[in-house]
Formats: structure tokens, sequence, C-alpha cells
């Protein structure tokens, strides 16, 4: 063990957890990387540190620069940037979906962030939080991450989660995770194949977002919403084109919450449901590799941001989402 630097030290080197249940139903190693277990309990930590030190190496933040950052989003990333900019002295502004989790927004609040709430609305609108950000940081002069564009985000993993899972797990015969910015799916997918080109990388889009239509045959068409925060999109960034994908599966928001309520009884692991959502994908593709191969996912977020939901029996019903008892894994079709 050694000891780390402050809260920019203690980003990354997450542990590899190898996930018991899921690696005897399919006979395959599945292994999930603890992001969950960052400094600001997810994945996104990376892209946030990624993102300030980019640009105050760019002169864009700090220095003779702003001392103000804004940033549009769904919530994880607000509290990586919220983190980071209380451990360099920054003003956070950040602009959030008002739908978003109740734990999410009070953590935001409870860390310093400058919040704005929007309404939610279609990226065409220019009421977006997107575009809101957009215009707050022109207005105030302030320095905008947009992690949508920012190439800073991929870089993050391909700087350090891909090659974190390479130096753990060895051979890496397949990995799978959803897309929100793409920055995690974008980064990791183009390390490995940098690696390894045998390395099969998957997406596993939601309901409602078009990148499995648009991996598997090129179109951008969606139908349908998803429950789950963070993840599916109806358009294709730079942090997402980064990547480099074999193919695409779809998943149920009934398969994801069922799968984290399957984890936490059968592994004592509590995630979110993007993560919930990136095993389901795990099975996937252990089932299309077939068993004795090693397939790697992202644990994005713990559930504890969520449990006003997902582990709310009125909210579930109401969602026609409360699981059947998790005993076996036929609810991954
Ligand atoms: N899961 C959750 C819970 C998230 O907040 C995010 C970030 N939007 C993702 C998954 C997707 O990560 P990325 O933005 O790197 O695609």
């Amino acid at each position: 063990m050694t000891i780390r630097d402050g809260f920019i030290g203690a980003v990354g080197a997450t542990p590899l957890i190898r996930i018991h249940s899921l690696s005897e139903a399919t006979g395959c190693t599945i292994l999930g990387k603890a992001e969950h277990l960052q400094p600001g309990g997810s994945v996104k930590d990376r892209a946030a540190r990624h993102i300030v030190l980019t640009a105050e190496k760019e002169g864009k933040l700090g220095g003779n620069a702003t001392r103000e950052l804004v940033e549009g989003t769904a919530g994880n990333t607000g509290i990586g940037l919220a983190l980071m900019c209380r451990a360099r002295g920054y003003t956070c502004h950040i602009v959030i979906p008002d739908n978003q989790s109740a734990e999410k927004i009070e953590m935001l609040r409870a860390l310093g962030a400058v919040l704005h709430l929007v309404p939610p609305k279609p990226f065409a609108d220019q009421a977006n939080y997107y575009h809101v950000a957009r215009r707050l940081a022109e207005e105030r002069g302030a320095f905008w991450a947009d992690q949508f564009e920012n190439p800073a985000n991929a870089q993050a993993h391909i700087d350090t989660t891909g090659p974190e899972i390479v130096a753990e797990a060895g051979t890496v015969d397949g990995f799978v995770c959803a897309s929100g910015t793409g920055g995690t799916i974008g980064g990791i997918s183009a390390y490995l194949k940098s690696v390894s080109p045998a390395t099969q990388c998957y997406l596993v889009d939601c309901e409602g977002s078009s990148l499995y239509n648009y991996v598997t045959h090129g179109s951008l068409d969606a139908t349908g919403s998803s429950i789950l925060e963070g993840i599916g999109i109806r358009r294709i960034t730079k942090n997402f084109a980064t990547g480099k994908l074999d193919g695409a599966f779809a998943g149920t928001d009934r398969e994801s919450v069922q799968m984290v309520h399957w984890l936490l009884e059968k592994d004592g692991l509590f995630v979110g449901g993007s993560a919930g959502l990136n095993c389901v994908g795990a099975v996937k593709l252990a089932r299309k590799l077939g068993p004795g191969k090693t397939v790697v996912t992202i644990l994005t977020d713990g559930a504890g941001r969520y449990t006003s939901r997902l582990f709310n029996d009125a909210w579930l019903d109401e969602k026609g989402l409360r699981p059947r008892s998790a005993s076996d894994l036929s609810f991954v079709s």
C-alpha cells in the first residue's frame, strides 16, 4: 500500500473485483472495476480530475485565468468536479436537471457547488442543461468543463482505467459498459484495443438511447426512455467516437434493476443502476464469448446514491420495476 497525495492522489487505482455469482453462472471470469469506491463515489472522479488538471496545464483555469468552473451534469461528474474545485480553491457551478435523484442533488449542495436546477429538456432545446451550462460559462467568463466533447474525459481512461485493468486482469477477452458522455467506454476500449486488438469491446445501451442502433446499424433512431441515471444519449460525442467497438447489446430497465438487487443478494455488492446494466452486459458478453473467458465491466457508482428509488418498493411499483426474487439469471435475455 502506498500513501496517496490528497484528493487528486486518491482518485483511481480502484480494486478489480471478481463477481462470484456471475462468474459461476456463466463459466467465465467476470470482473467489475470498483469505481464506486472512488473518493467522490463514481467513475467520473477520473474525468473530473483530468479535465481540471488539463485545463490548468493549458492556462484555462487557475493561475492568471479564471477560478470558476461551470458544468452541466447528471450528477456524478458534478460531485467529482465539486471535490476537485474544493481541493484547488475554485468555485464550482453545476447545472443539473431537476429529475435527478435527491441524494445526488443534496450531496452537490453539501459539497459547496453553486447549483442551477433546470427542467429536463431535449438536447435540441436551448433550455437543455448542456446549453444552459455553456451560456452560463460564457456570461461569467468561467471555464466550461464540457465533459461530452472535452477529450480530457476519455483521456483519463486511456491514461488510468485501461492500464489498471490490463495490469490487474492480464488477458482481457471482453470488455463491456454503457455510455453517457462516452468517456469511459471511449477511453477504455481505445486503450484495450491498442494493447490487444483481439479484446472484444461491446457497448451495453439502455432504453431510450440511440447508441445500440448506431453501433449495430449506423442510425440514431431511439424510442422510449430509461430510469437509469447518467447513461443513454441520442447523439455521437467526441468522447464516444474515441472508442473502438466490436458490437452492442441492448439492456432493459427491468434487467438492470433486477441485477442491482441480485448483486446485493448474491455477492454483497451495493451498486447503482448503470453498474447493474453493465453487469447485464457482462453476462450477455460472457454468453456470447463462451466459457473460460475473462470479461471486464465497470461498477460505475454505489446504490447509496439511489436508495429512494432502487430500494423503495413504492417507487419500483410505480415504475413497474419491482424485481422478482433473485433466484436465477433468467432475467438477462
Ligand atoms: N453511470 C453513471 C451513474 C454516470 O453518472 C455516468 C456519467 N454520466 C456514466 C455511467 C457514464 O459514464 P461516461 O460519461 O464516461 O460515459
